[in-house]
C-alpha cells in the first residue's frame, strides 16, 4: 500500500434507488412524486435572472415562506440542499457527545453512512415483530436520536404521543424526526416545538412538492439550533442553495391548492392500492408515506423485483436481514399503479 493511502477515508456510500435513462418505464422505486410540480413552478422558471451574482448565502426569500407558510420564525428554519444535506449538517453539528447515537435498525440507510463519515458511535434498535419503533428502546443514556416518521421503508406512523415520550427521556440530547413523508397523511411534530428545545423536525420539497430534482429540504427547530446549524455551514460553504432553488422553492410554496390536491390524489390511489394488493395475497404495515412495504404469501420478494424490471417497472428491494422478503413501491398515479397490478396479476396467475 502506497503511504498516502493509509490516510485517505474509507467509506462505504449509500446507494441511492437506480435512476435509468429509458423514458418508456414506470418508476417506482424511488419515491418520486408521480405529478409535476406546482405551475406556479414553471412559470417562475421564466423569471429567474441573475445567475451572473451569488446567491443569497442566508436564502431568505425562501426561508421566508417557509416560516410564514408554517407559522414559525425566521430564526426556526434552516435551508439545505435536500434534507439529505439537512442532516448530514445534524449529524455534523449535533452528533458530537461521543456517545452513541440511536437509530432503528430498519430505516432510512444513509444514517448509518453519515455516522460513520462523520465518525458518530451509533446503536441500533431493533423494530418489534410488526416493524413499529418502540420508544422505550430510546429511554437510556446516548448521544441523540434519530428516526423517519413515518419510517422508511415499513411507511408505519408513529403518534405524536409516542415521539412525546422519546423526547420527555431525552431531554439532553438532540432529537431529530426525519419527516420527508410526513404530508402523506401523517400528524407532523412541529406542535412539539414549543415544549423542546432540543427537537428538530425535518422535511422535504422532494415527495409532496414534485422538486426531487431541485434538492430542497428544510429543518425546524428552536433558533439554538438553527444558528448552530447555520454556524456549521457557513464553516462549510456558504452557498448551499442556489438561485433557481430558492426562487423556484418559494413558488412552490405559495401554491398550496395544488399541494393539497396532488398529495391527496397519491393518498386516495394509496389507499385503493392497498386493497389491491390484499387481494392479490400481500401483507404490509399500514402505510401513512408515498410508498407500500409489501411482501407476498408465496412468491419471493427478489422474483417480483427481477420480473417487474424486465418489464420496465421499477421497484426497490433491499438485500438486508429481515426485510429481504420485501419490497417497497412507490405510489405513482392510479394508470401507473393499474399497470403495476395488471403485471402482478398476470405473473402471480390470479
Ligand atoms: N429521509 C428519508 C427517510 C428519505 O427516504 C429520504 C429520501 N431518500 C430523505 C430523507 C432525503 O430526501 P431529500 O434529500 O430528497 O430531501
Amino acid at each position: 500500500m502506497k503511504e498516502w493511502m493509509k490516510n485517505v477515508r474509507q467509506v462505504v456510500p449509500y446507494v441511492p434507488g437506480e435512476q435509468p435513462k429509458e423514458t418508456d418505464i414506470i418508476k417506482l422505486n424511488t419515491n418520486e412524486n408521480p405529478y409535476p410540480p406546482s405551475p406556479k413552478v414553471q412559470e417562475m422558471c421564466s423569471r429567474i435572472d441573475d445567475l451572473r451574482l451569488y446567491p443569497d448565502p442566508a436564502a431568505s426569500r425562501l426561508v421566508d415562506a417557509i416560516a410564514d407558510y408554517k407559522g414559525i420564525g425566521r430564526d426556526q428554519v434552516f435551508v439545505g440542499v435536500g434534507s439529505d444535506d439537512v442532516l448530514a449538517m445534524s449529524f455534523l453539528t449535533f452528533f458530537n457527545s461521543g456517545r452513541p447515537i440511536l437509530f432503528p435498525d430498519i430505516t432510512y440507510s444513509f444514517y448509518d453512512v453519515w455516522a460513520e463519515l462523520f465518525r458518530v458511535p451509533y446503536e441500533t434498535k431493533a423494530l418489534d415483530e410488526d416493524f413499529r419503533i418502540r420508544p422505550e428502546d430510546y429511554y437510556g443514556e446516548n448521544g441523540g436520536v434519530i428516526f423517519p416518521n413515518p419510517n422508511a421503508p415499513t411507511g408505519i406512523l408513529m403518534p405524536l404521543a409516542a415521539i412525546r415520550d422519546i423526547l420527555d427521556h431525552n431531554r439532553d440530547v438532540v432529537v431529530i424526526v426525519d419527516e420527508a413523508y410526513i404530508d402523506f397523511g401523517g400528524e407532523t411534530a412541529q406542535s412539539l416545538l414549543a415544549d423542546y428545545d432540543n427537537l428538530l423536525v425535518v422535511q422535504t420539497f422532494s415527495k409532496s412538492r414534485s422538486l426531487a430534482g431541485l434538492r430542497i429540504g428544510y429543518a425546524m427547530g428552536s433558533p439554538e439550533l438553527i444558528r448552530a446549524l447555520s454556524d456549521v455551514k457557513y464553516s462549510f460553504n456558504s452557498y448551499t442553495m442556489n438561485q433557481p432553488s430558492i426562487l423556484l422553492g418559494a413558488a412552490s410554496i405559495e401554491d398550496e391548492p395544488y399541494f393539497r390536491e396532488t398529495t391527496g390524489e397519491i393518498i386516495a390511489t394509496r389507499e385503493w392500492f392497498k386493497e389491491e394488493m390484499r387481494g392479490l395475497g400481500f401483507t404490509f404495515p399500514d402505510s401513512r408515506a408515498n410508498f407500500l412495504f409489501v411482501t407476498h404469501e408465496s412468491v419471493p420478494a427478489r422474483e417480483i423485483f427481477e420480473a417487474a424490471r424486465a418489464e420496465k417497472i421499477y421497484l426497490r428491494y433491499f438485500p438486508k436481514e429481515r426485510i429481504d422478503n420485501y419490497l417497497r413501491i412507490t405510489i405513482g398515479t392510479r394508470e401507473e399503479m393499474e399497470r403495476l397490478l395488471a403485471f402482478l396479476r398476470e405473473y402471480l396467475g390470479r
